[in-house]
């Protein structure tokens, strides 16, 4: 089988019938799995688990008594079990609250779904302007920011590669929210002046012949790149 992306396991288990808690009946929720492991060290195996988040659950109920014994801060275990699996396992919290950050509960899951309609519906307006050569409707994309950053940053690449020589001045003075994004539209930057012989003015940044000797705008000399 091919290893498939923690992306696509999400996806995937998302899709899945959630397993019932065989102590208490009630639906288990998808969980993401901690950095940190517990126990052997080992690590959990796979990304996501479904873990049984029912306080009322008999199982998490009797813990806190069971492990009040033996551990010396107040303890119980929730019950989860590998999406798919029949191996229903138990792991430490120490309150109420322990291990709910990761919870993917029906409100995350919506999110998710919603934003991957976005994403998809983006992508495919970006290739429809990508073949119709329309970039400054992709620029558009690039620079609204409540478009996906993947999707953004495709729209970048395409402007790099379609962007007139103005399109760079658009990208130059705009914030973007990640690395990778930024780097992407650094990228696309470079691309553009590469293609239409431009620079940036080291003394006032406008935008000029990578040839020129005086720059047009702030008049001061300016070595050749
Ligand atoms: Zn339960
Ligand atoms: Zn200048």
């Amino acid at each position: 089988m091919a290893f498939e992306t923690k992306e696509e396991l999400l996806e995937k288990y998302m899709k899945m019938d959630k397993p019932k808690c065989p102590h208490c009946d009630v639906d288990m929720t998808l969980w993401e799995v901690p950095l940190f492991s517990f126990g052997d060290g080992l690590g959990w195996g796979t990304p996501y688990m479904f873990v049984c988040f029912n306080d009322d659950c008999p199982s998490y109920q009797k813990g806190w008594e069971h492990l009040g014994e033996t551990m010396e801060a107040p303890a119980s275990y929730r019950c989860y079990v590998e999406p798919g699996g029949k191996n229903f396992e138990y792991m430490p919290v120490f309150s109420p609250i322990g291990a709910t950050g990761g919870k993917l509960d029906d409100e995350f899951l919506i999110r998710e779904e919603a934003k991957k309609e976005l994403m998809k519906q983006t992508f495919s307006i970006l290739t429809d302007y990508y073949i119709s050569k329309d970039w400054d409707e992709i620029l558009k994309i690039c620079l609204d920011s409540k478009i996906p950053p993947k999707a953004r940053l495709k729209a970048a690449q395409m402007v790099g590669e379609l962007g007139d020589a103005d399109a760079a001045e658009h990208l130059i003075n705009h914030k973007f929210p990640t690395p990778v994004l930024q780097d992407g539209v650094k990228k696309a930057i470079e691309q553009l002046h590469e293609r239409h012989y431009t620079r940036e003015c080291p003394f006032c940044a406008e935008i000029i012949k990578k040839r020129a000797k005086i720059c047009k705008y702030c008049n001061k000399e300016v070595s050749r790149a």
